[in-house]
């Protein structure tokens, strides 16, 4: 559970890095493409300027439009030229007093009246322009003529050699922001989702079209640019199966280690407690065990019986038969004993063929009765070994507790007791009082 909980630590760690990551992207990217939109209309503003400036500094202009209104080459020119040839709308020439020279416009444009175009901001650009007037440059601002906006820029006309400002007379060109327009601003400057708005839609993704005056007309507005949603159903796409794998590799590890070792351990204790031949208790685990059932029968005033039993001449079977069917019948002899006994009972192994039992809860004539039937099954069921019929008796000494004695002194009781039966002829069970 450490480990599970250091992934999903780890994972919200990723994840959460992931989501600043991605958010900063999409700060950036809308951050980005408000510059953008900025530099194209800067760009497509100078390049109206720049034209515009070309004819004002051109004295055949100046004459033909100015002094001498030629209406054929002020049509060729500045009028149906600039518009055919650079895609403006509208382009119109002022003198003496601000009135109109000509206005010619674009095919596409059905009505646009001088008057308008004067009330909805190009009288504040010539102001602006004599205001600001630089030596060199044309005043830009958007116009509001009718329901159309316009991107307009004036320049006052300047002599050609020394570009000295002609008295009362401007060159203005506009380019109305109309779909067509903006499509193409869309697909020069990589701008998807640019179009014209009449309200304010967000503070980041729109930009306010200002008049001569500094008033906002309109805006252009941009759909946000989000690379986020590009970006994170592929971090998660590899990033979470990854995640999933290193979490269940892991598990599956630690769970195969922690396996091993359970089962290391356990082994581990099993050597240690259990008899390697007959696999019942050794001496070492029988005594911890008597030990503890000792002091557990004596709280409650319980009983506790031991019977110690070892196999009758069992030299001589070794001798006769060899040491692995003594084996054989150390085993045989454990296995009987086993049947016979209940489960609460503790068996083991305590010397070469001597054996304890340690009969719970059981008054002592009972405890007689379960080792005499030991003793006869063991007795009537002899080892078959090749073509030999083995007999095995055992000598069985009991002992039982009462509140003074100790683990101890009960297995030496009990040992007293199988001395008297090997002496008195074996084969029996005696309990030693
Ligand atoms: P008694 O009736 O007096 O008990 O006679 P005994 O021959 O059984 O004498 P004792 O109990 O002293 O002999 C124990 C013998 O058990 C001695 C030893 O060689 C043999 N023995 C001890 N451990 C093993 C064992 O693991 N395998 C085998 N095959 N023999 C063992
Ligand atoms: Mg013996």
């Amino acid at each position: 559970s450490l480990i599970s909980g250091l992934y999903i630590a780890t994972g919200l760690a990723v994840l959460s890095s992931v989501f600043f990551l991605l958010t900063s992207l999409d700060r950036a990217a809308r951050v980005d493409k408000a510059k953008r939109v900025d530099i194209a209309m800067k760009l497509e503003t100078r390049y109206l300027q720049g034209l515009l400036i070309e004819y004002a500094q051109w004295d055949e202009a100046y004459e033909n439009i100015i002094v001498d209104t030629n209406e054929s080459w002020i049509q060729k020119n500045s009028g149906q030229y600039l518009i055919n040839e650079h895609g403006f709308d509208f382009s119109l020439a002022l003198k003496a007093n601000r009135q109109l020279t000509y206005l010619s416009t674009s095919d596409d444009i059905e009505s646009l009246e001088f008057e308008q175009l004067m009330s909805g901001g190009l009288s504040d650009l010539v102001n602006a322009s004599l205001e600001h007037d630089n030596g060199e440059g044309a005043t830009t601002a958007y116009v509001l003529a009718g329901q159309d906006i316009y991107l307009v820029a004036l320049s006052p006309f300047r002599a050609e050699g020394s570009g000295e400002i002609r008295p009362d007379s401007y060159l203005s060109l506009g380019k109305r922001l109309d779909a067509d327009y903006i499509k193409e601003i869309q697909s020069s400057y990589e701008l998807p989702g640019l179009h014209l708005a009449s309200t304010a839609e967000d503070s980041v993704n729109d930009k306010a079209l200002l008049n001569a005056s500094n008033q906002t007309i309109g805006r252009l507005a941009w759909s946000l640019e989000r690379p986020s949603l590009l970006i994170a159903p592929r971090v998660i796409a590899i990033v979470v199966p990854f995640f999933c794998l290193a979490l269940f590799l892991t598990q599956y590890f630690l769970k195969r280690d922690h396996a091993d070792r359970l089962a290391f351990e356990e082994r581990l204790y099993e050597e240690a407690t259990l008899d390697a031949l007959t696999n019942i208790s050794n001496r070492r685990h029988f005594m911890t065990l008597g030990e503890k059932e000792m002091t557990f029968e004596k709280r409650k005033g319980g009983m506790l019986v031991v019977a110690m039993f070892d196999i009758d001449h069992f030299k001589l079977i070794n001798d006769t038969y060899g040491h692995a069917v003594g084996d054989k019948a150390l085993v045989h002899v454990t296995q009987i004993c086993s049947n016979e006994l209940r489960e609460s009972d503790i068996f083991g192994r305590i010397g070469g063929d001597e054996f304890a039992i340690l009969l719970r809860e059981t008054p002592t004539e009972k405890a007689i009765e379960v080792a005499d039937r030991i003793r006869e099954k063991i007795e009537s069921s002899p080892i078959k070994v090749d073509k030999n019929i083995i007999f095995v008796t055992v000598s069985i000494g009991l002992a039982s507790m009462d509140e003074h004695t100790t683990f101890d002194s009960l297995l030496k009781l009990a040992d007293i007791a199988l001395y008297k039966v090997k002496k008195s002829g074996r084969n029996q069970v005696y309990a030693e009082t």
